[in-house]
């Protein structure tokens, strides 16, 4: 040994005195002087001090040779992730309380500050294996891979970054409802009934865009956000509604999406990644064209009553109590027959068009105008825009 090796020598001297009373593997003998003598490896170190000292480790006091299962817990890790595609990640780990606690017995018996616990040491060495192996890259903000390495029973398991999208769908056919009914066994919760997925049949907007989806990504559940509603016998023409999926547990993060994915009755459009849903309400108007049939025959000149509507706010009373406003932006009508009509308006979105003709709980509204008992028959989506 060199002179210049004093602070190893003193080392030495501490690890005799500890070791007379512990036996500790070559990783928890390192760990207590890695940092103080600036060196990276714990395990290299602590060979290196097993063999001047001559003296040989069985069973560890700390870790009962926990890091012995290293390269299996890796193994697990890469077989868990094998299916996902993924550039980043970070690894949890839960170890016995007991490993723990004597892991702080040892430190405060001889007074050692300022290592690392033995649970750092135990998920930077699981992360560095994983990471040589791999070539990815360990993240802590937003991985999109978090690995929970559970060393009490055993287990690996892996959680996937939701990914989220936008595009908008168009539906050119009657009798199709927007949402999808939840697993009726789970209530959405996700089941092995419903393969986790919260839904079982796929006879929706939502079930078609969802299934894709699954499909499409390797996930397990959608979480939908509509730009707005509508009836199962709406149609929804133009460019289309907006939406906004937050999918869950996906393993594939980059599939190439095309323009246009035609799904049977619902067409998505210029389906897209983004970096995140939108947190509070989207504003947005609608252009729409209702079908309404009245009681009485309908005059043009009540008809044309209806042109006050025009750039007017419509309130809408909910059973809460809660008020609303929505605002005309423009309004045209023709009669159909003696007694229907149609109407084509853009409105601020979310006005309950069925009620609006009705007059349940909307003013003004087109029964009261008209003086004539009216009823939406259907409501068709022309085009539906974000407004902000
Ligand atoms: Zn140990
Ligand atoms: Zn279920």
């Amino acid at each position: 040994m060199s002179k210049s090796n004093k602070p190893f020598a003193n080392v030495l001297q501490l690890s005799q005195k500890i070791l007379k009373e512990y036996d500790l593997c070559d990783v928890c003998l390192g760990r207590l002087f890695a940092k103080r003598l600036g060196l990276v490896s714990n395990k290299k170190l602590g060979a290196k001090i097993h063999h001047a000292l001559k003296i040989k480790s069985a069973k560890c006091y700390v870790c009962k040779n926990i890091f012995d299962g290293v390269g299996s817990q890796v193994a697990k890790m890469l077989d868990a992730s094998s299916d996902h595609d993924f550039a980043t990640f970070l690894v949890g780990t839960k170890i016995k309380p007991s490993i723990l606690d004597r892991d702080d017995h040892m430190r405060s018996r001889f007074r050692l500050r300022g290592i690392d616990g033995i649970k750092t040491n135990i998920t930077r060495e699981l992360a560095k294996q994983f990471s040589r192996k791999t070539k990815k890259k360990v993240e802590s903000s937003e991985p999109d891979l978090v690995f929970m390495i559970d060393f009490k029973e055993d287990s690996c398991t892996v959680q996937a970054k939701p990914v989220f999208l936008w595009g908008k769908y168009t539906k050119t056919e009657r009798g199709m409802p927007q949402k999808q009914k939840p697993c009726t066994t789970c209530l959405g919760k996700g089941c092995i009934d419903c393969n986790r997925h919260g839904i079982s049949e796929f006879d929706s907007v939502e079930g078609l865009i969802s299934k894709y989806l699954f499909e499409k990504f390797g996930a397990v559940q959608t979480k939908i956000t509509w730009i707005g509603g509508e009836d199962s016998t709406s149609l929804v023409l133009g460019s289309g509604r907006p939406f906004f999926v937050k999918l869950l547990h996906p393993k594939k993060r980059h599939p190439r999406l095309p323009k246009k994915i035609p799904l049977g009755k619902v067409v998505v459009n210029n389906l897209k990644l983004i970096n995140k849903t939108p947190t509070g309400p989207v504003q947005f108007t609608s252009k729409v064209k209702l079908c309404i049939s009245c009681e009485n025959k309908v005059e043009q000149a009540a008809l044309s009553r209806l042109d006050a509507l025009e750039k007017n706010t419509i309130a809408v009373y909910e059973k809460s109590g809660r008020r609303t406003e929505k605002l005309i932006q423009n309004i045209q009508y023709k009669t159909d027959s003696e007694n229907s009509f149609h109407l084509s308006m853009t409105a601020g979105g979310g006005l309950p068009l069925k009620r609006f003709v009705s007059g349940d709980d909307v003013f003004p509204n087109i029964s009261d105008i008209l003086e004539n008992k009216c009823k939406c028959d259907t409501f068709d989506f022309e085009a539906v825009k974000i407004t902000h």
